[in-house]
């Protein structure tokens, strides 16, 4: 065994000693380590330094009680986490995750993520990542205004423009951020630079909404270039139907592709003319109801309960957009044989290990995660440049520059993953161009 092997192996042991139940984030880190192997043993210095132990301890991480009365007079009592993995590059930056699922083990794995997908972005910032085991779903909007304030009202202690900067991910959008930014600036007054994703008309930025699933295609775009394809006369399936999905289901068409499908947690659509994502749109984000009611709208689509993965299509590319590990081994098989040559991820780390060895032996193209869904944190990032400035940028000004952040990703992924003997292994060019960075700094900054 090489003494990078030997170092990794000894480092995965402490790590499963210490940590025994977090199977979301030793998946996560198996992932990188996977990768990473050729890297350590042509830097003797990153093992001399013991970086990578480092580097999988988050730099800090919280847990606290978030009370809040519901619309009945009961007391209710979730959960909150914020978890601050790295500030090697910049200050902590991360979604909010509200979701029944979510506990320490899945908050580590994805800030442990966003490290390496923050520094792909090429901007100067940390990787952190926070929530809460609160449901958004069935609650009225008094209920998630209380739940907000209230994880707030702990959560202000711990952040700050330069210091960490929350956004959204899965059950907080534009509304949960409002009401978590109104109770910040009541407790600590005006920063507009706190959070991301805010509204307009209080420090925003255009084209955040779109960025997650703009980027993707333009992630999609810069790949298929390089393999002398188009998006143009594509069938795409895409699984989701929240603000990732939405809006790659908008540029997909823009660009000359049809989408095929959608979904929610209960079932999918089917439309063979191309899903029009501003019903989706109107469905989720307005009406918050069920991909179900699209088929009611749409004369053509058909509705189906389960997974969308388990529906036989012919199809080109696959956009998992909904969650982690939607995607198994016998799943990705399937994909594989309807014909897809590329699957990129809009949710964080949709396809299990097993998915990952079937599309790698199949030939199938994946862009992982960290790359291909990094617009979204990206335009936070220049929504934090704004706010700097105190200036609101274009809508065209801020797409242009996430156009050129995702090619960027791409060619930089791509190329990494060439130097390292990966041949088109974009998961391991990505960890390895995304941590090289990051390792980089850490060394500089000394221990
Ligand atoms: N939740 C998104 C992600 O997974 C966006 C994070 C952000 O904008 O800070 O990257």
């Amino acid at each position: 065994m090489s003494e990078a092997k030997e170092y990794l192996a000894n480092v995965r042991a402490s790590l499963v000693k210490r940590d025994p139940n977090q199977p979301e984030f030793l998946e996560a880190v198996d992932n990188f380590f996977h990768t990473i192997t050729p890297v350590l043993e042509k830097h003797p210095e990153y093992i001399q330094a013991n970086l990578i132990e480092r580097l999988i301890e988050p730099e800090r991480a919280f847990q606290f009680r978030v009370p809040w009365v519901d619309d009945k007079g009961n007391v209710q009592v979730n959960r909150g986490f914020r978890v601050q993995f790295s500030a090697a590059i910049g200050p902590y930056k991360g979604g909010l995750r509200f979701h029944p699922s979510v506990n320490l083990s899945i908050v580590k794995f994805l800030g442990f993520e966003q490290i390496f997908k923050n520094s792909l972005t090429g901007l100067p910032i940390g990787g952190g990542k926070g929530g809460s085991d609160f449901n958004p779903k069935g609650k009225s909007d008094g209920e998630v205004m209380r739940f907000a304030q209230s994880f707030m009202t702990e959560l202000q202690r711990h952040i700050g423009p330069d210091i960490d900067v929350p956004a959204g991910d899965i059950g907080v959008g534009g509304r949960e951020i409002g009401y978590l930014y109104g109770q910040y600036r009541k407790i600590r007054g005006y920063q507009a630079g706190v959070l991301t994703g805010k509204g307009l008309s209080y420090g925003g930025s255009l084209a955040r909404t779109e960025a997650t699933g703009f980027g993707l295609l333009y992630f999609t775009q810069a790949l298929l270039a390089d393999q002398d394809e188009s998006l143009d006369g594509k069938k795409i399936k895409v699984s989701g139907a929240g603000n990732v999905a939405i809006y790659a289901i908008q540029k997909a068409a823009e660009l000359g592709a049809t989408v095929l499908t959608a979904s929610d947690s209960n079932g999918f659509v089917y439309d063979p003319n191309g899903i029009d994502y501003k019903i989706v749109q109107q469905i989720k984000e307005v009406e918050r109801g069920r991909i179900k009611d699209y088929a009611d709208r749409v004369d053509t689509a058909e509705y189906h309960e389960g997974s969308v993965w388990d529906f036989d299509l012919d199809y080109d590319i696959a956009l998992p957009c909904a969650t982690q590990n939607e995607i198994d081994g016998g799943r990705a098989a399937r994909i594989a044989q309807n014909g897809a040559t590329v699957v990129n991820c809009g949710s964080n780390m949709p396809c299990t290990p097993e998915a990952v060895e079937i599309f790698h032996k199949s030939d199938v193209l994946l862009g992982p995660a960290k790359a291909a869904n990094a617009g979204g944190v990206a335009v936070s990032a220049l929504e934090m440049s704004q706010n700097g400035e105190r200036l609101s940028w274009t809508f065209e000004e801020v797409d242009q520059r996430l156009e050129k952040i995702m090619q960027n990703i791409y060619t930089e992924s791509a190329e990494a993953a060439k130097q390292y003997g990966f041949g088109k292994d974009y998961l391991a060019g990505a960890n390895i161009a995304g941590f090289k960075k990051v390792a980089d700094a850490m060394l500089a900054q000394g221990v």
